[in-house]
């Protein structure tokens, strides 16, 4: 449900129309901006981590899938200081007692995350997962998001199939397990067969899981733009070019072209930008508390850089469209605590998927968006955020009391990229309208 929207379907031509012109004219310049800063654009990561479900021995071969590594030099000296003295401060943190911790940022003394441990009982989102934390491996290296976009790689075929059939097929709540050579018609649907079947179901489930269907697929849509506004374009021995394909982008989402599917996974792209737009909104008192600040060791630019940030929420806060996550998990209580266990279950599910994908650039973008490890990544974080609303509204005044809720530096950086990544897929659909046959995500 989105509040201020009269049709019944809910997602009005209103909504995208407004969505665009606030997403392009007034966010998108400002976030890209932050997103450049030190502070956003290196992210510890564990790219080396074994497949759990499959042996994946490929490791895709394309040139374009090779991430670039980042000299240590190169990572401010504010970050890297302040991961080593947590790293020596801290033990590992033991699993059962992880799982207590809930909320608790692992950054924290011992004693402030022993105090913490009756508070987090009272936590809605307390639930947190329990495996290897990426941040804290030693097998983590430093990667510099600018020098390594999100873009086309040639990464395709039955790995990568494999990958998005096992999301869908698995955790997206279908009541069947469907062939292989049944599922791949159904990815490639004809009018009135699998695809309507599968339609006809999803409608059927409740509003929570249609809702978790829906952020996947919008995620989903976001990566395949991305390929399709920065596909490889001229490949010759002396230089590579990257542009819009317009007609790999029609392939994708034309409504002709996939027999009506295209729109509908546009719409789940805007779907995705309210909720974490939503998720952004709400956080905005923890990122105001005078304790949260940005470390890169520079503290001018930091103090410009969070003034950004908050400036950057209060555009969210003002958004007149709000998603309205009350109407999730309201019914029965002991129905809701099912609900939010079996969707807490199918992302940490989908977040181990992402060790499984073969090309190291788009695992990287993959866990960054959808990683949910012992701190939770991109889209993790901003359902985190949603549904700790009173964890955030207790947040203390001074820094003497206890902080309800943290973050760590990890979440933040890839809560904004991930929030950066929807917005410059929306922005990039401008080049798409302008196309005569692509009549946008309403049809
Ligand atoms: P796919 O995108 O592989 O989709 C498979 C099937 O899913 C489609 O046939 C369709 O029926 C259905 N489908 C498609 N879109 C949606 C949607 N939005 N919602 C619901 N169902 C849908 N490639 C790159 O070049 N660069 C990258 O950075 C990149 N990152 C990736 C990250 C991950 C995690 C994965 C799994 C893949 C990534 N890829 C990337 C590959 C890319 O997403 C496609 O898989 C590839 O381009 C092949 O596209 P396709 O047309 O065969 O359909």
């Amino acid at each position: 449900q989105v509040s201020g929207c009269a049709d019944s379907r809910c997602f009005c031509q209103e909504i995208w129309t407004t969505i665009d012109g606030f997403n392009n004219n007034q966010l998108f310049s400002k976030l890209q901006t932050l997103l450049e800063s030190d502070y956003f654009r290196f992210y510890k990561v564990n790219l080396n981590k074994a497949c759990p479900f499959w042996s994946s021995s490929s490791h895709c071969g394309l040139n374009d899938c090779a991430v670039k590594p980042c000299s240590p030099n190169a990572v401010p000296e504010g970050i890297r200081s302040h991961n080593k003295v947590t790293e020596e401060k801290e033990q590992p943190v033991k699993c059962e007692q992880a799982e207590n911790l809930g909320a608790v940022d692992i950054s924290l003394s011992k004693e402030t995350r022993e105090a913490l441990l009756n508070w987090s009982k009272h936590d809605d989102e307390a639930e947190r997962f329990c495996f290897v934390d990426d941040e804290e491996s030693p097998d983590s290296q430093y990667v510099d998001l600018l020098l390594n976009p999100e873009r086309f790689t040639g990464y395709r075929g039955p790995e990568a199939w494999q990958i998005w059939n096992s999301i869908y097929e698995e955790n997206c709540f279908k009541p069947y397990t469907i062939k292989r050579p049944v599922l791949s018609s159904l990815f490639h649907s004809s009018p009135g067969s699998e695809s309507n079947t599968f339609y006809s179901w999803l409608e059927g489930q409740c509003v929570e899981k249609r809702a978790f269907y829906r952020l996947i697929s919008g995620l989903h849509s976001s990566i395949n733009i991305h390929l399709s506004a920065r596909y490889l374009l001229e490949d010759s021995w002396f230089q590579k070019k990257w542009g819009h394909n317009v007609s790999d982008f029609r392939q994708r989402f034309d409504s002709e072209l996939t027999y009506g599917e295209g729109p509908k996974r546009l719409r789940n792209l805007y779907f995705l930008f309210l909720i974490e737009l939503r998720a952004l909104a709400k956080a905005l008192p923890f990122f105001q508390q005078p304790s949260f600040r940005l470390f890169t060791g520079r503290p001018e630019e930091d103090r410009r850089h969070k003034e950004l940030l908050l400036h950057i929420l209060q555009l969210a806060r003002s958004f007149p469209l709000a998603f309205d996550e009350t109407s999730l998990f309201a019914g029965d209580e002991k129905e809701a605590a099912k609900l939010k266990e079996d969707i807490r279950l199918a992302f940490l599910n989908i977040s181990r998927i992402m060790d499984c994908v073969g090309c190291f650039k788009c695992r990287l973008w993959g866990k960054l968006q959808a990683g949910h490890t012992l701190v939770t990544q991109g889209l993790g974080t901003s359902l985190r955020i949603l549904f700790s609303e009173r964890q955030i509204e207790a947040l203390p005044t001074s820094n003497v009391q206890r902080p309800s809720f943290q973050l760590s530096r990890q979440e933040v950086v890839s809560l904004l990229n991930t929030f950066g990544r929807v917005s410059t897929s929306i922005r990039e659909l401008r080049v798409c309208y302008q196309e005569p046959n692509y009549r946008g995500p309403h049809y």
